[in-house]
């Protein structure tokens, strides 16, 4: 059996002072939940206080973005080992806004999520299509590309250290859910194109949903046979609704 795991992307939000308020708010919610894990993924300039004040506690921490590098000459850039300095468990890899945004191809995201690895990082890593894709029935196709390029450079072994994450993007930050059929129909074609590297990995591979999940819709999402959980955006701000969504996730 499968464990659920919820996971906060803050993404370029927060502030020493919001991020205590939150992770406040979210402790006392969460710390009695046995069957499920939580996670927030912060700002860079915030994983030390992230790490300070969930140390010792049921939530784990990581961050949004990691440099397919190991070290040098690359201004501005984080490296895998770096997030690893503060305690760092997870990585976001390949979310669509730094695909779409900062140009990131699949070839791209699998040096990163192998560099994630080889750090001891567990990548949560990013799948989805956009509208149009969806539209043109092509779905699985990009989908599979994007999980093709990853496999193709870590092996199935590889994957099944991860988290993978299907955000369909047009579901992302605009209030559309996919309906729990649709998440469920794309869930099972991953785990599907896993297997047919190795059936083993694929049955244990964690596949979290993502894209606009509330406390509202997280009970029904999290019901469906292939989804272990959900990579939350909007809502992970909100304690009381990232509250309500681990505690879909642990029922
Ligand atoms: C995300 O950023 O990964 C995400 C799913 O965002 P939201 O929940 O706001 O749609």
């Amino acid at each position: 059996m499968r464990r659920k795991l919820v996971a906060g992307n803050w993404k370029m939000h927060g502030g020493l002072a919001q991020n205590q308020a939150l992770l406040e708010g979210i402790l006392p919610g969460v710390k009695g939940l046995r069957t499920a894990d939580c996670v927030v993924c912060a700002p860079f300039p915030y994983l030390a206080q992230v790490q300070a004040l969930l140390k010792g506690t049921t939530v784990a921490w990581g961050a949004q973005n990691l440099s397919q590098h190991p070290s040098g000459a690359f201004t501005g850039e984080v490296s895998a080992s770096m997030l690893r300095d503060f305690g760092c468990r997870y990585v976001i890899v390949g979310h669509s806004e730094r695909r779409q945004l900062y140009g990131e191809d699949s070839a791209t995201v699998a040096r990163k999520f192998n560099a994630a690895l080889d750090a001891g990082l567990t990548p949560i890593f990013c799948v989805g299509e956009t509208l149009e894709q969806r539209e043109a029935g092509a779905t699985e196709k990009v989908v599979a590309e994007q999980l093709d390029a990853v496999t193709g450079l870590v092996g199935a072994a590889g994957l099944g250290r991860a988290v993978v994450a299907y955000e369909p993007v047009w579901a992302i930050g605009t209030g559309k859910t996919a309906t729990p059929d649709q998440a469920q129909e794309v869930h099972a074609f991953i785990r599907k194109r896993i297997a047919e590297s190795s059936a083993d990995v694929a049955a244990g591979q964690q596949i979290l949903y993502g894209g606009s999940v509330k406390g509202s819709n997280a009970k029904e999402l999290f019901a469906m046979a292939d989804i272990d959980g959900g990579l939350i955006g909007g809502a992970s701000l909100k304690a009381d609704e990232f509250v309500t969504i681990c505690q879909a996730a642990a029922q």
